[in-house]
């Protein structure tokens, strides 16, 4: 079906209007009228090809929530008029070993992303949530709790459960300080869930402008990241620091505040590689470590603890003409904390 959609036909050219086609849904798919859709600082580095692995034209787009229109005959998960949601997968080959143990973003043969990846079904290119509407097998779509409001709980699809998982990997919760490096759309994620789970929470920022937001968000301390003096008084005492900040930046001085045993998990991909003094991580024995989004029962769980939790995310709605300028913003970290675009605005 012919579906209205913005994307950036080269890595210099502003995002536009773009038609795009979604099949009609075979007996596992799900349909959905895509509401909302979270705006990721990964959608600027793809729309820019800042990876280099980008494919034009992109549609870019993983953080989606909308309402059921049509499902397949075979579908049991969901009916017409549900709220449904669709993250950063659309497909796996569910049968690998990463794939059984729920760790779909990390299946061998490779995931299928929502969009710039390969289409199982078209061959071409997958397009992603600004658009109209989306087509997706139910195994990778998840329910969003009533309770939640629905266009500030579309960035938990992405922003939320990037850091939900690093923070339940690595135990974060009572009795364990942990820091988050970033107050963007997945710092300020991670501010929340920290506190929710119970953990002593830092938040490392660049932006004094951020340290009312951090406290408020549940940061029991917050430290300005440039000042050498404040992060030296926290040096070898975390036991976890999540890394979101999406520009180069130093991590050594970050290693530096963790104790012995301790992880500092990137999530945030700054552009060029980073470079680690072997001396910041060979004492105390500290790890440096990654996470990559979460599998589809973690995604699940996540919704459900916000749910419990009445846990959403800050947001600024905004048109989907407005995407370039929101870019531009974000580029120079002034987001609180996430853009969402209303999808109505494309339908105009
Ligand atoms: P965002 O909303 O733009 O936030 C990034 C934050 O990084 C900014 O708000 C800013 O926080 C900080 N920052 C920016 N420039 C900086 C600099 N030069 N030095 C230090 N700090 C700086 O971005 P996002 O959507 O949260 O995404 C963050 C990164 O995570 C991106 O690289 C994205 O691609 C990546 N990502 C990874 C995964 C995964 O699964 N691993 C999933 C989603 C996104 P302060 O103002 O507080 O300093
Ligand atoms: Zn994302
Ligand atoms: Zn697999």
């Amino acid at each position: 079906m012919s579906t209205r959609a913005f994307a950036a036909q080269n890595a210099t050219s502003p995002l536009g209007p773009f038609s795009i086609t979604r099949r009609d849904p075979l007996p596992l798919d799900v349909e959905i009228e895509i509401l909302y859709c979270g705006v990721c600082h990964t959608d600027i580095h793809f729309a820019k090809n800042e990876w280099g692995f980008t494919q034009y034209p992109v549609v870019p787009g993983h953080e989606i929530l909308g309402r059921v229109t049509r499902v397949g005959s075979n579908v049991k998960k969901f009916k017409v008029g549900d709220t449904a949601a669709v993250g950063c997968l659309v497909d796996s080959c569910r049968t690998c070993a990463h794939c059984k143990q729920g760790l779909e973003q990390f299946c061998i043969p490779g995931s299928t992303f929502t969009y710039n990846g390969v289409d199982k079904h078209s061959g071409g290119i997958t397009y992603g949530g600004y658009s109209e509407r989306i087509v997706c097998d139910e195994a990778f779509v998840l329910k969003v709790p009533e309770n939640l409001d629905k266009a500030a709980a579309a960035p938990l699809l992405c922003a939320g459960i990037t850091l939900y998982s690093p923070l339940r990997h690595w135990g974060a919760g009572p009795g364990k300080k942990v820091g988050i490096n970033g107050l963007g759309g997945l710092g300020h994620m991670g501010v929340k869930f920290s506190h929710a789970l119970g953990a002593h929470t830092v938040l490392f920022t660049t932006s004094p402008s951020k340290v009312a937001d951090g406290k408020r968000l549940g940061a029991d301390e917050v430290v300005i990241s440039k000042d050498a003096d404040a992060m030296a008084k926290h040096a070898g005492s975390f036991d976890l620091i999540v890394d979101t900040v999406s520009a180069d930046h130093d991590v050594n001085a970050l290693l530096g505040l963790l104790k012995l045993d301790a992880t500092l998990a990137m999530v945030g991909v700054p552009p060029t590689p980073v470079a680690v003094s072997a001396f910041s991580v060979i004492m105390p024995r500290r790890h440096l470590a990654g996470s990559l989004i979460g599998g589809i029962p973690e995604t699940q769980e996540m919704l459900d603890f916000c749910g419990k939790k009445n846990i959403v995310c800050d947001i600024e709605m905004i048109a989907i003409q407005d995407i370039n300028k929101a870019y531009e913003r974000m580029l120079k970290s002034d987001v609180r904390y996430r853009f969402v675009i209303d999808m109505a605005s494309i339908r105009k």
